[in-house]
């Protein structure tokens, strides 16, 4: 596997501007920000995919972000909103693949914004909607099922 960068962050052996750590994360700011305050909160433990963590490290990676997206909002910096992003998996446009979840800021007018495709303009019927969460619900794991 060629050398990760966020493992390499971790170690201590590429730079970065620390924002918070504990056990199980690491929060620094991303160099290509968004927008100012965009931060970056990962698991220690190397992982490509979310479905290479279980719930538990999961957990704690959420609640690092949702610790980060507070205090971005508290920090001062320009802030009327906050995206949380994970990429997971190349079609989804991650190009880092160690687990990392986007904190950043977001204000009127700041020019982020998702592209759609054509179809989004048109809603699906509810059998549609329907057959889709049955294919979902049937493929839950017990630890997120009921
Ligand atoms: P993603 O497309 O979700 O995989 O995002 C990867 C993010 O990592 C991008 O926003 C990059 O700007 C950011 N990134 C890449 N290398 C570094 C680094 N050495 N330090 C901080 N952020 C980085
Ligand atoms: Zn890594």
């Amino acid at each position: 596997m060629p050398a990760c960068i966020f493992c390499k962050i971790i170690k201590g052996e590429s730079p970065a501007s620390l924002v918070f750590e504990d056990d199980n994360c690491l929060a620094f700011m991303d160099i290509q920000p968004v927008n100012p305050g965009h931060v970056l909160v990962i698991p220690r433990r190397h992982a490509v995919s979310l479905a290479d963590m279980n719930a538990e490290e999961c957990a704690r990676l959420f609640s690092a972000a949702h610790a980060l997206a507070a205090a971005v909002r508290a920090s001062g910096l320009r802030c009327e909103g906050v995206n949380l992003l994970l990429a997971d998996g190349e079609a989804a446009g991650q190009e880092v693949f160690h687990v990392h979840v986007h904190v950043f800021p977001r204000f009127a007018g700041d020019g982020f914004g998702f592209t759609y495709g054509p179809e989004y303009a048109i809603l699906p019927e509810r059998r549609e909607l329907d057959e889709q969460a049955r294919k979902i619900r049937s493929a839950l794991t017990p630890a997120v099922g009921p």
